[in-house]
């Protein structure tokens, strides 16, 4: 890693480090740290161990002379400053507050082993393929890029960094709730094609745990089917799904909430009454749509089936519920993404850590180079042209908002 690395050079050493959400997101931590402290900045993480045992970290970074300037006494910083020592992190309760942060997660989806590109990256006909390419480590590329190229030492700018996006941005809810920063504005990386996204759908899981008897299965009325049980309850989910989707949001394709079983399970062996069946139940609702309305519709319809056969047992389990976001596209944030980029705002159905941002009061727009189609599949990639673009465009943003 150079001083001077260009964005395609950063991205490919990010590929390198693998970071999948289920191991610790540390290694790219630690790169980013570099990068940040050779180029001024203090860097402090927050580390939290995972139900699993595996030590993440969030980090917030913001230039070293800012926070000299916000704390009035630039003498005595030397290069070996613990960080953010004397200044208005030092305290538990202590926040930073900064006209801009730049929101990446740290962590992928995983990856098989029959595709070992995944963290061996390559460059293709113009374009960076490997795990994370656009989802996110591209964007996170371009921020370092960006504080190698420019001047930001005094700006009101913050980069965060967070661990476990990916399986339910456990670790933005985490440091967001701690409120250890407060921003005006927050640009949260994405691959959007360069597109400033201004609202995004919610994202929301429960699962159905459906019991019944085990019986011999030429003997099926001495016990009970959980999956015939749970067939009848998927189908009432179906028409749950054709309810929410009266309310519509046209800013979005498809403009209303959607609904998806993703993963079902049941029984044994082919001749036994199978004793229980569970499925996943997701829905991803439109901003300003109650998000809870598809787990309350399922829980009424439960009860129904239940006061009208009271034999059916059936549980549901809401697992995450997290609300849409939309932001104003006629702010400060979003015109001068649209204008810099040159990109319409737009909205997308894949969920984000924006309402964690949207939360703390934060303009948020949704930005990163590489397109969302790609990712999670074996043909992740991102156009090295889109990097270099949204490095001019993260440059241009830092000179007009951060003061
Ligand atoms: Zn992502």
């Amino acid at each position: 890693m150079s001083h001077s690395a260009s964005v395609t050079e950063i991205l490919l050493d990010l590929i390198a480090i693998p970071s999948v959400s289920s191991a610790s997101n540390q290694a790219v931590l630690d790169y980013a740290r570099q990068w940040l402290k050779a180029n001024r900045w203090d860097v402090r993480t927050f580390p939290y161990v995972d139900p699993n045992g595996v030590e993440k970290a969030n980090l917030i970074a913001m230039p070293r002379r800012h926070l000299e300037s916000l704390r009035g006494s630039p003498a005595g910083v030397g290069s070996d400053t613990p960080a953010f020592q004397n200044s208005r992190f030092e305290h538990e309760d202590d926040v930073a507050s900064v006209e801009l942060a730049l929101v990446c997660h740290t962590d992928t989806v995983p990856y098989s082993d029959d595709w070992p590109e995944a963290v061996h990256p390559k460059v293709i006909n113009g374009r960076v393929y490997g795990r994370g390419a656009c989802d996110v480590k591209g964007f996170l590329a371009c921020i370092l890029a960006m504080i190698g190229n420019l001047e930001v030492s005094e700006r009101s700018l913050a980069v965060v960094l967070t661990a476990d996006e990916e399986i339910g941005c456990v670790g933005a809810k985490r440091l967001l709730g701690e409120k250890r920063l407060y921003a005006r504005n927050a640009v949260v990386g994405e691959p959007t094609r360069l597109h400033p996204v201004v609202a995004g759908k919610g994202y929301a899981l429960g699962e159905v745990v459906v019991r019944g008897k085990a019986a011999h299965s030429a003997f099926p009325q001495a016990g009970r089917s959980a999956i015939l049980d749970a067939a009848t309850l998927i189908d009432s989910i179906r028409k749950i799904g054709l309810r929410v989707a009266i309310e519509r949001h046209e800013r979005f394709d498809p403009p209303f909430t959607t609904i998806n079983i993703g993963t079902i399970s049941g029984g044994t062996a082919k001749n036994i009454v199978p004793a229980e069946c569970r499925f996943l139940v997701e829905w991803r609702p439109v901003p300003g749509q109650n998000e809870r309305w598809v787990a309350e519709m399922i829980q009424e319809e439960l009860a129904r089936a239940q006061k009208g056969d009271p034999g059916l047992q059936a549980t549901f389990e809401p697992i995450r519920i997290d609300p849409g976001f939309e932001t104003d596209s006629q702010g400060k944030l979003a015109g001068e993404l649209e204008r810099l980029s040159g990109n319409a705002t737009v909205a997308v159905a894949f969920g984000t850590e924006a309402p964690c941002l949207k939360k703390l009061g934060a303009e948020t727009v949704v930005f990163g180079p590489g397109d969302m189609k790609t990712a999670h599949s074996v043909e992740e990639n991102v156009p090295i042209e889109e990097l270099q673009r949204c490095v001019q465009v993260l440059e241009e943003l830092v000179e007009q908002i951060c003061v």
